[in-house]
């Protein structure tokens, strides 16, 4: 049966929001290794050397490939690196490599023409293959639009011919923050204009019969790409279009926070079954992104749109004050001045299997005991709730941590300040003893159709912890979103996802993939505006690395910032200083500015358009150059890079937006 959810989303951005459902695309064979319809969502990576450095780049192929990249894609600026194309695809089979290539263009349509006659796939970027860049802003008028547009399929039509001929796909890759002008005068910098962008691309392409084509909508912000490959799909689908999609985060970063942001935005569309191939942009060596787009990908091979999994009663009308392309927060109630309304999403920690005798064991909680001092010092990841269960400490919590212990448990205390109780469904609606500030209470999806939940007692004290058990639990808790928003219910809710892996994995690939899971899960739904504070549970892990991947997924989903922000690039054969080096030295000055988002780019060809909206860019201009920006700005033009960190702190001095780092507390 059709559902009212299903119908709400038909011929817009996926098949279903309660079951798994893979958005069948078309299929576009590259190389031989084909993509979209029912194949196996494919793994790429891009080489960071120089494409000049022949050997250098089939060696680095090679250990991309080896740990299970499926396509290459290789920077091509010029005519003389797509030439050399040539000779890295000759050398890789010479070495038994078949992987197709993808060649990676800017601003060149001749290298383009040049590329697709050599390899299997072009990447083209609709804001500036047509286009040199100026940050005019034009009115332009819809005849003056038109004449752009014959412009443009000018340029780019003899590409599509060769790409025909010669049995090459194309990808059409818009980045958020390198639109064309043209663009930005009618839509601006928005997902709308990011999805237009690649529209004019993909018409000429249509209109010309040529259907090799896969599609990406990239943006540092997960939560503008999420919104933007949404609306790509509903327009396609509006003009009968189903071309692949390609996923990535640009300039993710690199360790954890790229990890947790490339998972937050390529795992919340994975989750409505959409994407057919990933890149992982890391700025790590590119044989690193691999085992993270494969943890990634790897969870929904075996996911099917299981009947009994899904939502029971799936029968519901989507919110009227909900919308997949544009945020807006769910409106909750605020408690305590607390939690819910405007407060940022709290965080939990599970404290109730440690050793509660030694108060160092809330130092990876983010307070740091002083034993000289008898006090505690917090920091800027400092969780909100620790729940203790029904386990009493032998010392004294900081006063702004509030404990949580299970009903029984809280009704024994002797002192209840800062104490709160945490019930089941049918303890709290049986119970007369409760606290007068907050009650927090386990729920789940099933459970709102229950008597229970019928008979529950709304008051300004009630807080819902949402669990799930489901295999497709983003959706069923979801759902369970959904259903009170139209029910007017306004409880905060507390999401709680809980991860347990076979013993057998390493340590390392437990957290990999707890990391992974939980951004991907937690930060689908806080993309979305819903959620007032977030408890994930990996026993398997250790508390500091569950504190820091909930303050990160928190992060990467703009709903509570605690650190700065780096938007580094991965690196390619255009970079022009080592970018994982200096984004590290960057990072050890600066990592105290909380709230301060640094762009880290290799070149300026692309740098400035892709660090989209960092407050300031450090940006590769040429050897051992560097330019500072402030915002969109140049400030200082060719630095010399031994100074440039010092000038761009200078910079962040002079806009009164410097601490020293000592003075952090
Ligand atoms: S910004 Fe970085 S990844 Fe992008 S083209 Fe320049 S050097 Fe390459």
């Amino acid at each position: 049966m059709e559902t009212k959810a299903a119908r709400a989303l038909k011929g817009n951005y996926c098949n279903s929001i309660t079951q798994y459902s893979r958005f069948v695309t078309r299929e576009v064979n590259i190389g031989g290794v084909v993509m979209g319809g029912e194949q196996t969502i494919r793994i790429q990576s891009m080489t960071t050397t120089d494409t000049m450095d022949t050997e250098g780049t089939i060696a680095q192929s090679i250990r991309m490939i080896d740990a299970g990249c499926e396509y290459v894609r290789i920077t091509a600026p010029s005519m003389k690196e797509a030439q050399n194309l040539a000779e890295i695809k000759k050398g890789l089979a010479a070495k038994g490599y078949s992987t197709p290539l993808v060649a990676d263009i800017h601003f060149t349509p001749n290298a383009a023409e040049l590329a697709a006659k050599i390899v299997e796939k072009v990447r083209i970027n609709p804001g500036n293959y047509a286009d040199k860049k100026k940050f005019e802003e034009i009115n332009y008028t819809p005849e003056a639009y038109e004449i752009e547009l014959a412009r443009i399929k000018k340029k780019f039509a003899p590409l599509v011919e060769i790409c025909k001929a010669n049995g090459t796909a194309m990808r059409i890759g818009t980045n958020h923050g390198s639109l064309s002008d043209r663009i930005m005068s009618w839509y601006g910098d928005t997902p709308k204009g990011m999805v237009e962008s690649a529209m004019e691309f993909i018409r000429i392409c249509h209109s010309m019969n040529y259907h090799q084509l896969v599609i990406s909508m990239k943006s540092s912000n997960p939560k503008v790409m999420v919104q933007a490959y949404r609306l790509l799909v509903a327009t396609m689908v509006a003009e009968g279009m189903n071309y692949p999609l390609h996923l990535g985060v640009t300039e993710a970063g690199d360790g954890e926070d790229g990890r947790i942001k490339s998972a937050v935005g390529i795992g919340a569309l994975l989750e409505d079954g959409l994407g057919d191939t990933i890149r992982v942009s890391l700025t790590e060596e590119p044989e690193f992104e691999i085992p993270v787009a494969q943890a990634l990908a790897n969870r929904y091979q075996n996911r099917k749109s299981i009947a009994e999994d899904a939502v029971e009663n799936p029968d519901f009308d989507i919110p009227k004050d909900y919308s997949p392309y544009e945020y807006n927060k769910r409106t909750s109630a605020e408690l305590n001045t607390f939690i819910g309304g405007h407060q940022v999403p709290r965080v939990i920690l599970d404290l109730s299997k440690t050793n509660l005798k030694d108060p160092n064991i809330l130092s990876p909680a983010g307070y740091i005991y002083s034993a000289l001092l008898d006090k505690y010092n917090m920091g800027d990841q400092s969780i909100d709730f620790a729940y203790l269960g029904d386990e009493l400490p032998s010392f004294s919590f900081p006063g702004n941590l509030k404990q949580l212990y299970n009903h029984q448990t809280w009704l024994k205390l002797q002192n209840k300040t800062n104490c709160h109780p945490l019930f089941s469904l049918k303890e709290y609606i049986q119970t007369s003893e409760k606290d007068k500030a907050l009650n927090l209470v386990f729920v789940n999806h099933d459970d709102l159709d229950s008597e229970d939940f019928a008979a529950l007692p709304f008051d300004k004290t009630l807080v819902f912890v949402l669990e799930t058990d489901k295999e497709h639990g983003m959706a069923n808790q979801r759902a369970f979103f959904f259903k009170l928003m139209n029910a007017g219910i306004d409880v905060p809710v507390i999401i709680k996802r809980s991860y347990q892996f076979d013993e057998t994995e390493a340590i390392a690939e437990k957290e990999l993939k707890a990391q992974l899971y939980a951004a991907t899960d937690l930060g689908a739904l806080l993309l979305d505006g819903l959620g007032d504070g977030i408890w994930m549970d990996a026993p398997q892990t250790s508390s500091k690395f569950i504190v820091s991947t909930s303050f990160g997924i928190l992060q990467a989903t703009r709903s509570r910032i605690s650190k700065a922000e780096y938007i580094s690039c991965p690196s390619c054969g255009r970079t022009l200083f080592d970018l994982q080096v200096t984004t590290q030295m960057i990072r050890s000055k600066t990592d105290h500015l909380k709230g301060i988002k640094i762009g880290i780019m290799g070149c300026i060809v692309n740098g400035p358009g892709e660090m989209a909206d960092a407050d300031y860019g450090y940006v590769g201009t040429g050897p051992g150059k560097i330019t500072l920006y402030r915002g969109k700005e140049v400030i200082k033009k060719n630095v010399s890079s031994e100074n440039a960190l010092n000038e761009m702190i200078d910079i962040i001095k002079e806009d009164g937006n410097w601490i020293e780092k000592e003075e952090v507390n």
